[in-house]
């Protein structure tokens, strides 16, 4: 189906208290200057769920009001002379306190558009036609919901069975490829090659069981859900397949086993990104071809509309989940910043953003050579994959969007082994909305570093600073290290603390956690905290003097003075 509006969905960094007071926020809002329009956006957030309030032209209600481990979402619903505008939404995501985390909208100003006049009463909804607000019935005619003109002209019309029969298939997948779940690398031993996508029994024992949604209808389950349906788009041509059973069992070489990986895949990557609290990110039925051509070549298109691709050249590329993750995060970048990568550097940054992702997909199923970009499809002696443990620095870009992608990607997935994929992931996907047709990579650095302020209150600032000052992409503060605990724990920028112009922290070199008490110079307790990764001090907190830290890290205990000057 086509798409009727032009939804453009970009991130919101507005908390409250917490924009006004930094610098990198302040720096967001300018780039940004949608920020501007709807930095009253706070004021909407409002405990009351039937409560209707106006900021500027867009009255919004609050539509859904969910709470998860990650906070509270709130979805608001546009209004417009009392019906709701089809499509126009505001979602705000907040953490547990209610500071905003981010928000999605796609809120459209009415003042830009021509309205129809009519008696509003009579109607369900507005639907936004090119420059059009219009008037428009809804009516439910079985499956399908459909809104139209008062002439009868069908503005938009949904089969609601897509969303609403999920059921759960099974089916036989690679997880994410043969080579991993076999901890061996491409032809060893003269074993575990490409044999010509044939049935080679060691690669069809390295299938394992899993399920996904798919939809069932009139007795027949389809290889279709809320997020992917399977569609011959392109030849070779061939039906897409069917099962009169809840499993899809197909051997290596059979065209449906493709099929099923695809849907697997991708169903489990918005599984993963709705975890981090991205629900919102390409919600809608992508067609997806797992035989779209004999090249060995896959891509994401969205004109004239989106689809996903995977070419049979090689080693087939929707045999390797890598692929499917990587095309798929083309989709999710394009859902998250509709305009087009046009500098060399924004289309490095976009191969390695969705480099960075399938590398962190793999590292959650299995860390084998997680790393390695593409373990199955490249690496072999069709392709070289691409590296995704490289020590290029940006010194080392030579103008190539493939080549120099590693740059970034490489720096991501340090990143990801120091902070965890899921926090690497969040903040990645968190700086898309903000980047431009041509973005640089020591700009994307610049982003990233700030929205850590923002989403993660700094959490992450000494690693990123050290991953992007080693990377060559910009002069970031990395703080000073000293070492307490014969070497087991790092204090940073105790100068900064003792002079009041930035915080301390303190963390294990190695993961893990700690306690800490914190006494003043007579011995009172200041602060006391238990199995922490990481603790901060923020100078303005304190008072000058002299304080003393009890740190117990793996049983041991440590002392450190801490002062605080001027
Ligand atoms: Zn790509």
């Amino acid at each position: 189906m086509k798409k009727l509006f032009i939804l453009s969905s970009f991130l919101l960094s507005v908390g409250a208290s917490v924009f006004a007071q930094h610098p990198a926020a302040k720096r967001l809002m300018e780039q940004t200057p949608l920020l501007v329009k709807h930095q009253n956006i706070p004021v909407l957030i409002n405990p009351n769920p039937t409560h209707a309030q106006a900021t500027g032209n867009q009255t919004l209600v609050l539509k859904t009001y969910t709470e998860s481990n990650v906070g509270k979402h709130y979805l608001y619903q546009q209004m417009h002379d009392g019906l709701p505008i089809y499509g126009a939404y505001l979602k705000v995501n907040t953490n547990k306190k209610g500071d905003v985390l981010n928000s999605f909208s796609t809120l459209v100003d009415v003042t830009s558009l021509n309205i129809e006049s009519g008696d509003v009463l009579n109607h369900q909804y507005w639907v936004i036609s090119d420059k059009e607000l219009l008037l428009a019935k809804a009516q439910q005619d079985g499956h399908v919901f459909t809104l139209k003109q008062q002439d009868g002209t069908t503005l938009f019309e949904k089969d609601k069975r897509l969303f609403f029969t999920d059921t759960v298939v099974k089916a036989r997948v690679f997880n994410p490829d043969p080579l991993t779940t076999a901890g061996v690398t491409y032809g060893k031993d003269g074993t575990y090659r490409n044999f010509n996508d044939s049935d080679y029994a060691l690669l069809n024992d390295q299938r394992k069981w899993v399920s996904f949604p798919a939809q069932y209808d009139n007795g027949l389950f389809h290889l279709k859900n809320k997020y992917a349906a399977i569609t011959n788009l392109k030849s070779p041509n061939y039906t897409p397949s069917t099962s009169t059973i809840d499993t899809f069992d197909f051997t290596r070489k059979q065209i449906g086993f493709k099929e099923v990986m695809a849907m697997y895949h991708i169903s489990q990557v918005q599984a993963f990104i709705q975890s981090l609290g991205f629900d919102n990110l390409v919600n809608y039925q992508l067609k997806v071809d797992p035989h779209s051509s004999t090249a060995d070549q896959s891509y994401f298109t969205y004109d004239p509309d989106t689809s996903l691709h995977f070419g049979l050249g090689g080693v087939p590329d929707a045999e390797d989940a890598d692929v499917i993750v990587h095309e798929y995060t083309h989709a999710i970048s394009h859902s998250l910043n509709p305009g087009d990568a046009i500098g060399t550097e924004r289309r490095a940054l976009e191969e390695a953003i969705c480099d960075a992702m399938c590398c962190a997909y793999s590292k959650r199923i299995n860390p084998f050579l997680w790393k390695n970009i593409f373990g199955w499809d490249g690496h072999n002696e069709f392709w070289n994959g691409r590296d995704g443990a490289s020590n290029k620095t940006y010194d080392n870009k030579v103008g190539d969007f493939y080549s120099d992608s590693e740059i970034w990607s490489s720096a991501m997935n340090n990143l990801s082994e120091k902070m965890g994929e899921d926090v690497l992931i969040k903040l990645l996907l968190s700086i898309i909305p903000q980047l431009t047709p041509n973005s640089t990579m020591p700009q994307a650095a610049q982003l990233m570093y700030d929205t850590d302020s923002i989403i993660y209150n700094s959490q992450n600032r000494w690693l990123l600073a050290e991953e992007f000052v080693a990377r060559k992409l910009g002069d970031f503060y990395t703080g000073v290290k000293e070492l307490v605990l014969d070497e087991k724990m790092s204090i940073y920028n105790t100068f900064g603390f003792a002079n009041g112009t930035a915080p301390t922290s303190i963390k294990p070199n190695q993961n893990g956690t700690f306690d800490v008490k914190l006494f003043d110079v007579n011995g009172k307790l200041i602060l006391s905290k238990n199995n922490i990764n990481q603790l901060d001090l923020n100078p303005n907190d304190f008072s000058l003097g002299m304080y003393v830290l009890h740190i117990t890290y793996n049983g041991q205990t440590g002392y450190l003075k801490l002062s605080r000057q001027q």
